[in-house]
């Protein structure tokens, strides 16, 4: 017999099984001998009081052993033979669309300008080590794109594109812990994904697609308004899905000279917030002792208002690592990562204001019609802070409270950021639009969670790759760019998602038009 229960228990409980059992038997009225297995469907935290709940949807397995799969599989035919269409870029957009072609029956050839993603790691640790960053190999470039060495948070707020659940499925056939199904906030962590990722290369190849690292697209091939291919190492024939990510600016300025239709986009900018781990747990846990023996390290989320923009936390990486994430080399990009067990001392977040495409025509000289104008703020910004930086990859940072009071912070507490800080006054150079909305924001994040505004905490610049700059606009039924045929804008960098899972989902959907494309052209 099997049964399903929703229930609120208290952390010590969720996290023992043994405990749980017990306390099921109790509460239902079984003996506790006959529970042969639990599986757990749905987890959440409840913090909102003193008492911390974990609330429960647990199927309970009484004098039978659990037979039923635990994620939903998806089959991969040999697609040798077939049809091929090109994915460029294989981060999270351009795996799962190489993934559902294979589905299709179509054979993927997926060519990543970086590096496989074991080879990759060399070139991060690199970064601390000799203070320079490989423009084709680094936290956004290489397979498994920007979100490979990432937190792997796997949530997103739009369900409404998309079968979410189908790629959190898909991740544990390769590999994910079968977790990611049941928490409410799911993540993977930096130190698994790697493996993830390449069990889902290889379901790629083993299924007769090819994967081609190091093998840059510069060009596309265009016959009149129609792509037939594109231009890497060589020459690569059929219809292309366009996944190349948010830091591909030499994308964006080769679509832009061949008049591919784009429009300008808004962002978010701002700093890299980073508390130690501890102070986090006591504020969002309402308890001194901070989290304890059973719960994870806690998480936050924070929005504001301010002057007509929204001021929020982004990407928050609780127990976690801030990261070099520039993608060239006189730049300073910083971003957040955490291991599965989110373990570390600290705890960081995005901090960034909404900058619109008007807000960015400040400039006398700045020229309005340029589609990439927010593209240009971004690197004027990323250039200026590594001249702060000593034109190296240490970052400018000033202590939380120093910079809402316009204070130099005259030192700075211990960060997890490898390459090292620098102590400058952000609130001076950094443009006031921004830093204006950041100082009255976390006013009203600290009065809103006591302990928060505060010179434990230290910013550390500059956070500017929260999406892509510019959209590159398609039609919303067929996927393909809204003129040039055969052209599948796809995932953050085609404007069109953002997030691991959204990058996904909307992958799987430009592979699926694709196949639809392909169709009702033989
Ligand atoms: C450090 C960091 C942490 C993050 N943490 C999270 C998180 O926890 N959860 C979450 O949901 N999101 C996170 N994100 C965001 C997430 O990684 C992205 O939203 C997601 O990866 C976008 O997927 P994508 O496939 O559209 O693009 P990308 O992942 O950017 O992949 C694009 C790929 O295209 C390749 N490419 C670019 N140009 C070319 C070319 N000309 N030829 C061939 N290949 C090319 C790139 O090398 C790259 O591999 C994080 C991002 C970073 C940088």
């Amino acid at each position: 017999m099997t049964n399903e229960y929703q229930i609120r228990v208290v952390p010590e409980v969720a996290a023992q099984e043994d405990r749980l059992k017990v306390w099921l038997a109790d509460e239902y009225g079984f003996d506790v001998r006959t529970i042969c297995g639990l599986r757990i469907l749905k987890r959440s935290i409840d913090a909102r009081q003193r008492q911390i709940f974990v609330n429960l949807k647990v199927r309970v397995y009484v004098n039978e052993q659990p037979h039923d799969d635990e994620y939903l599989r998806t089959d991969y035919p040999n697609v040798d033979g077939k049809p091929q269409v090109i994915v460029v870029g294989a981060g999270p957009g351009g795996l799962f669309a190489a993934l559902r072609l294979i589905e299709l029956g179509l054979r993927p050839i997926v060519l990543e300008r970086g590096k496989n993603v074991h080879d990759r790691k060399k070139d991060l640790a690199n970064i601390t080590k000799t203070q320079k960053v490989d423009p084709e190999s680094n936290y956004c470039f290489g397979e498994g794109g920007a979100g490979a060495y990432s937190d792997g948070k796997l949530y997103t707020r739009s369900k409404k594109r998309g079968n979410t659940e189908k790629i959190l499925n898909v991740f544990c056939q390769h590999g994910a812990s079968t977790a990611i199904l049941a928490d409410a906030h799911p993540h993977i962590g930096t130190d698994r994904l790697p493996k993830v990722i390449e069990a889902m290369r290889n379901t790629i190849i083993g299924c007769g697609g090819e994967v081609h690292f190091q093998t840059k697209m510069t060009q596309l091939i265009l016959r009149g308004d129609q792509v037939v291919g594109c231009v890497a190492d060589k020459e690569y024939e059929g219809p292309v899905i366009l996944a190349t990510g948010h830091s591909a600016r030499d994308v964006y300025r080769y679509l832009a000279e061949a008049k591919v239709e784009m429009e300008a986009k808004g962002i978010a900018v701002g700093v890299r917030l980073e508390h130690p781990s501890q102070l986090i747990d006591q504020i969002q846990y309402h308890n001194k002792q901070g989290r304890g023996k059973y719960l994870p390290a806690a998480e936050y989320a924070m929005v504001a208002q301010v002057e007509g923009r929204g001021v929020y936390s982004f990407c928050m990486c609780p127990g976690g690592f801030v990261i070099p994430a520039a993608t060239d080399k006189q730049q300073i990009v910083v971003n957040g990562m955490s291991p599965a067990s989110r373990g570390t001392q600290w705890s960081n977040s995005g901090m960034v204001v909404e900058i619109r495409p008007e807000d960015v025509y400040t400039d006398k000289s700045c020229n309005r019609d340029d589609i990439l104008n927010v593209m240009h703020f971004q690197e004027e910004l990323e250039r200026m802070c590594w001249q702060q930086g000593n034109m190296q990859q240490t970052a400018p940072a000033q202590r939380m409270a120093d910079f809402v009071n316009g204070k130099l912070s005259y030192d700075l507490p211990k960060s997890s950021y490898a390459p090292g800080l620098i102590s400058s006054p952000l609130h001076f150079w950094m443009p006031k639009m921004i830093t204006k909305r950041l100082q009255e924001g976390f006013k009203i994040f600290g009065r809103n969670a006591h302990g928060f505004l505060t010179n434990e905490a230290a910013l550390i610049a500059v956070e500017t790759r929260t999406s892509s700059p510019v959209r590159i606009i398609r039609n919303h039924e067929t996927l393909q760019h809204v003129r040039v045929q055969g052209l599948f804008p796809c995932g953050e960098g085609a404007g069109y998602a953002g997030g691991i899972v959204s990058a996904g989902v909307d992958g799987e959907r430009c592979a699926e038009m694709c196949a639809a494309y392909l169709q009702q052209k033989y």
